[in-house]
């Protein structure tokens, strides 16, 4: 059994600004299930949504500041949740990293060196918790330093470094290393500088014992100078410690079980599908036509997801005899042009501008495929979600949708793992090939409806994924041993 110390700036329900939070929530868990001896710990912002008073654990001091340990639970679970509270540089209106209006916090990179800080205390056991990690499992930019500073440690943990995302690094001005006390030892080009810059995230590349990110494709795009951000060199590296492992999703995301959609459905029963295509229509004024080819999307509307690729096919796809039904909310210029297309085809497009979790789980119900044609995504979840809900993705082949969706062909129809619709071109033409040659597909019941049963039928658990996580955690320590 592992004694493992999850550090992270976000988790889902008690705070959520993206995919990060729902990881940080669901693999613990998955952990814990495995018999392992899970406790997360981040930061005890003013926004979280606590369901209890949680408890004051431990005080201490880190520099001026005086940090109190507080610990609750994840909700519906046992896993202990530490809250680092420093109301100085959490408990300001906002979210995680920027304030009421939007903008990052001045002092990010002071507030996320406290955070390290306070985790390495808990980490090890000098915070009068009586608990000492075995691991200290670290995710994204935010959680970067620890490694670094641990590496300066005798009798540390060890660390594992999840990337979720490499487009968000954690850069500060070079300066900003003296204001934060940072030991000198880690400054150089092969530790935490980046061109002159402060790298946070370097800090878990550079002295992670292992590194991993969130599918095996986008582990080798980051190598590459094309996704890797300028992290490329470094990442190739250490490509011996750096692994891929998919994120799984959660289990209420089981048209089975689903409360949020209006008809319960299995592979058993997929003709009740219709009954939330109708619904899903409906409650969005399209017209309601069970039959027409339904195109769902749910996604930030940001230029990683492609919605250029979307934009510029659409005068063709929209002539086609398909519904369209968005939802989302990013770029203004992304939301305005949609709009656009939404107010002159009001017969055919439905676009929902906001965050709508009820809208989401229908969408995922009731359309017929669903379009994520991403220029870079980590892992994505949404192609993930389709797939169970028996909606075949249509994606872009790169990263995580590169490697849990097999394309429609001769072949994969013959051997059952057909499960989607995959194109490699960054352009809008592949697109909307793919999208025809789904359409044309779908006027084949049958053979749709096969499809639709390989995906379905498909494991996206948390639990093989968080096998593999411990594996790797119980690989670092025969390393050691072997040594
Ligand atoms: P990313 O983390 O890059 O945004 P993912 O596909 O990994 O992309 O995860 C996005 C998650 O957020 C999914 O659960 C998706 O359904 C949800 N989501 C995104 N936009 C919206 C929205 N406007 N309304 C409801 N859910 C959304």
């Amino acid at each position: 059994m592992k004694k493992i110390l999850f550090v992270t700036s976000e988790v889902h329900p008690l705070i959520k600004t993206g995919g990060l939070a729902d990881v940080s929530s669901s693999l613990p868990k998955a952990l814990a299930e495995l018999g392992q001896e899970v406790k997360l710990i981040l930061p005890n912002y003013r926004s979280l949504k606590l369901n209890h008073e949680p408890t004051l654990r431990s005080v201490f001091l880190i520099g001026k500041h005086t940090v109190r340990i507080l610990e609750t639970f994840l909700p519906d679970s046992q896993v202990p949740v530490f809250l680092v509270d420093c109301p100085e540089y959490f408990g300001l209106v906002g979210n995680p990293y920027v304030d009421g209006f939007g903008n990052s916090y001045v002092n990010n990179a002071e507030r996320f060196t406290l955070f390290c800080r306070a985790a390495i205390e808990v980490a090890m056991n000098r915070a009068e918790l009586d608990w000492k990690a075995d691991i200290v499992h670290c995710n994204d930019w935010q959680t970067g330093l620890i490694p670094a500073l641990l590496s300066l440690e005798s009798l540390c943990p060890q660390t594992v470094f999840t990337i979720h995302n490499i487009a968000y690094q954690g850069l500060f001005n070079g300066l900003t290393a003296s204001v934060l006390q940072l030991p000198p030892q880690l400054l150089s080009p092969d530790g935490l500088e980046f061109h002159g810059m402060l790298s946070f995230i370097k800090g878990g590349l550079a002295y992670s014992d292992k590194i991993t990110t969130v599918s095996p494709t986008y582990a080798q795009d980051i190598q590459t100078p094309e996704l890797g951000y300028g992290l490329e060199g470094l990442l190739i590296y250490r490509n011996d410690d750096l692994t891929g492992i998919i994120n799984g999703i959660d289990a209420d995301w089981n048209p089975e079980i689903d409360s949020l959609i209006t008809q319960k459905y299995s592979v058993e029963t997929l003709h009740d599908k219709a009954e939330n295509k109708k619904s899903l229509q409906s409650c969005l004024n399209l017209p309601v036509n069970e039959n027409i080819f339904t195109i769902g999307l749910i996604s930030r509307l940001v230029e990683q997801k492609g919605i250029e690729l979307i934009l510029d096919c659409l005068p063709e796809l929209l002539g086609l005899p398909i519904q369209l039904v968005m939802l989302g909310s990013g770029d203004k210029n992304f939301e305005q042009r949609l709009h656009q297309f939404a107010e002159a085809y009001p017969h055919k497009m439905a676009l929902t501008l906001g965050y709508d979790e009820k809208l989401a789980h229908l969408i995922e119900a009731g359309a017929d495929v669903f379009l994520m044609p991403s220029l870079f995504e980590p892992c994505g979840l949404n192609q993930m979600y389709s797939q169970s809900y028996g909606t075949l993705p249509i994606v872009r082949s790169t990263g995580g949708l590169a490697d849990t969706v097999v394309d429609t062909l001769p072949k994969t129809i013959a051997n059952k793992t057909a499960t989607g619709f995959v194109f490699h071109a960054e352009n809008s033409g592949a697109l909307l090939e793919t999208i025809k040659r789904a359409l044309l597909l779908h006027d084949f019941p049958d053979a749709w409806k096969k499809i639709q049963t390989n995906a379905m039928t498909r494991d996206f658990s948390w639990k093989s994924s968080a096998e593999q996580y411990l594996a790797l955690y119980e690989s670092i320590e025969s390393i050691e041993f072997t040594q």
